[in-house]
């Protein structure tokens, strides 16, 4: 996530806390029931608020989701832990609802339910509902359907991020729904050549996960005004438990947000595909006037020395994941996602903000239930955080961290060069000296005697303790696409030469160990105009334009053969870093490129020997060729079908090979 609007940050001044406050909040009663916010059924809902501060607390509701009178109040009654409570025995279904609190003699503002599972439009208020009429037809059996890809192997994944509006706003989508969670519901839909687009293109390409940007309610883009065009990432939570608005074809509907999500998440199931969400639990879109905050001041947020809202996240404050009642809130919100929703796995935001104790308490609660959910995250901060280095889900820490995987900037960076310095290059735009960080992202972070650490671009030592704790990738939402930074880093460079290097990068992402993590539209590739932080750039910038694929239809084609080889060979898979060290030998190789053998039958590949070749420099090499009769399955970024027995091999420049016996 890259910094975006701060202007909570204003208002931070207006919460200072003393000291004394702050461990007053580390005093607070720990609620251990289940049952925080709404319970619904036909005869009664049961209103259940934690506010240990609290002298009074009331449930306000409303006709509709956004303007009116309050229609009614009733209070909740002081109960057990630092809880409120109301029990109302009547239907109240459709009815919506705020709660508000009195503290020190002053009332809150009237603020939604932070656990609340429907909104009206905006996110301003909860809906009382009865969830199973969110559900979609056939819902009960709705579940990832795997056939060759069914694992629970970390590695065997390969995720493809995608925001939602991105995949069908564009008209070349030939989606009916743009924009939508329906718009990624739709099967058969082409672009004016005839070639599949959203759901059947993703289904295509041989993916295995479907990442997509924040889905719950966030609070940027305006969901009153539907038919105004706006755009925005989303990592500014607003509703955690509740879904986007602006996404649905009807906002001021909570079932109706409710459903069509659930609708998308079933189609992308039948289509084989599971669905990893980007969770943003490390700052709210404001802190002062949030939900939590109102309800229960200071709680869920840290403070630095003087009192005031820490911002290790760059967006104005940073939730305290350490203390018990925010990690209770954490952990019951992604159980929710993934038991209601059917969610495959979750991406954590700048994780690096998190304790570990909570991202471990996760991952062991989660797989409780669901033994392979998918989970990594950012382990970096965007800021100075007050909790030590030493507790939190850093990608230094990441061999602490249970199942969690953590990104790989080291590869990223070393493909393609800095995300921060523009004009800097990579191994595949023939920068020198970085064949030590590509051998590092080979083998997925974890420890190989073959890499000298003193050359890798940022870690000096291996952080991952096995190939399933990184995620392999050249680029993400966040930062220049790696079509822009290819060209803008390389301004000499003509068209057919930066292609090379894009599918040089796009085939070491994939032939590598760890996670393989692809922006969508790489495979065509995409590009956002030179706009390098698009997080409100609209869709000029950001939409797929599916004609790329029309245009691109060669790229396509090797991604996805690419892809199929990787599916098709556990070589590119091992689950442990000593199956890595033992069967991964590198070829001593000049600069400028990389080569290595993989002994794909001591892990059950068809393939018993693999040879990989990357030269990102700018002229051809030649590289002596390991003994034996080598099958050739891609030669010189392209797929083919042939047979080389020569001495030595030929690279052509920004290119990569991959040889099987
Ligand atoms: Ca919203």
């Amino acid at each position: 996530m890259i910094k975006h609007l701060s202007i909570s940050y204003v208002l931070t001044l207006l919460s200072m806390m003393t000291i004394a406050q702050i461990r007053d909040l580390d005093s607070y009663p720990v609620y251990e029931g289940s049952d925080l916010g709404l319970t619904y059924a036909k005869d009664r809902s049961v209103f259940v608020l934690w506010s240990p501060p609290a002298e009074e607390a009331e449930v306000i509701f409303y006709d509709s989701g956004t303007g009116g009178d309050p229609k009614r109040r009733e209070s909740l009654r002081r109960d057990v832990q630092g809880t409120w409570r109301a029990e109302l025995m009547e239907d109240l279904s459709g009815t919506f609802y705020v709660f508000r609190v009195r503290i020190n003699g002053k009332w809150s503002a009237e603020v939604p339910d932070p656990y609340a599972r429907a909104v009206g439009t905006n996110g301003k208020r909860g809906l009382v509902a009865d969830p199973t009429k969110a559900d979609p037809s056939g819902w009960e059996n709705d579940k990832a359907i795997f056939s060759t890809r069914k694992s629970g192997n970390p590695n065997d994944a390969i995720i493809y991020e995608l925001h939602v509006r991105d995949a069908s706003i564009d008209p070349s989508s030939g989606i009916l729904h743009k924009g939508k969670y329906m718009g990624l519901a739709e099967t058969g839909t082409r672009n004016k050549a005839g070639l599949s687009t959203g759901l059947d293109h993703i289904r295509d390409l041989g993916v295995t996960h479907v990442h997509l940007l924040p889905v719950f309610d966030f609070s940027s883009v305006d969901e009153s005004r539907p038919d105004t065009p706006a755009y925005n990432w989303g990592y500014d939570p607003l509703n955690y438990n509740a879904p986007e608005g602006s996404y649905a074809t009807r906002a001021d509907d909570g079932l109706t947000r409710v459903r069509e999500l659930k609708t998308m998440i079933q189609a992308m199931h039948q289509q084989g595909l599971k669905v990893v969400m980007d969770v943003v639990y490390n700052h709210t879109m404001s802190a002062s006037t949030s939900s939590f905050n109102q309800l229960v001041p200071g709680y869920f947020y840290r403070q630095d020395a003087k009192g005031d809202f820490s911002n290790a996240t760059a967006c104005g404050n940073e939730t305290a994941s350490e203390r018990p009642m925010v990690r209770k809130f954490i952990l019951e919100s992604a159980v929710h996602w993934m038991m209601d929703y059917h969610m495959d796995g979750f991406r954590f935001d700048l994780m690096g903000v998190h304790d570990i104790k909570t991202m471990n308490i996760i991952s062991s609660e989660l797989r409780k239930l669901r033994p392979d959910m998918l989970l990594y995250g950012e382990g970096w901060t965007a800021g100075a955080c007050p909790l030590p280095d030493s507790l939190r889900a850093l990608k230094a820490n990441a061999s602490k961290l249970d199942g969690i995987a953590v990104f790989s900037d080291d590869i990223r960076d070393g493909i393609k060069g800095s995300v921060f310095e523009h004009a800097d290059r990579g191994f595949v735009s023939g920068k020198s000296g970085m064949e030590q960080s590509i051998r590092f992202g080979i083998v997925a972070s974890t420890r190989h005697d073959q890499v000298d650490y003193t050359k890798v671009n940022y870690s000096k030592a291996p952080y991952a303790s096995s190939p399933g704790q990184t995620i392999t990738y050249c680029e993400c939402h966040d930062n220049h696409v790696l079509r822009d930074k290819l060209a803008l880093s390389c301004p000499d460079a003509d068209e057919s030469t930066l292609k090379e290097m894009h599918r040089l990068a796009l085939l070491i992402v994939l032939t590598s160990q760890g996670i393989p993590f692809l922006h969508a539209g790489t495979e065509m590739l995409r590009t956002k105009h030179g706009v390098e932080n698009s997080f409100e750039s609209g869709d000029g910038v950001n939409a797929i334009d599916w004609d790329m694929k029309t245009k691109n239809e060669d790229l396509f084609r090797f991604v996805r053969t690419i892809l199929y080889m990787r599916r098709a060979h556990p070589s590119f898979r091992m689950t442990s870093s000593a199956d890595i060290q033992k069967n991964i030998r590198f070829l001593d190789t000049q600069d400028g490129v990389v080569a290595y053998t993989i002994n794909g039958g001591a892990v059950g590949d068809t393939w018993k020997k693999i040879l990989v070749v990357l030269n990102g420099s700018g002229s051809s090499q030649q590289v002596p060729s390991p003994k034996g009769k080598w099958k050739v399955f891609v030669s010189n970024n392209r797929t083919v079908k042939n047979v080389h027995a020569g001495d030595s091999i030929m690279i052509k420049p920004h290119a990569g090979s991959v040889f099987f016996q």
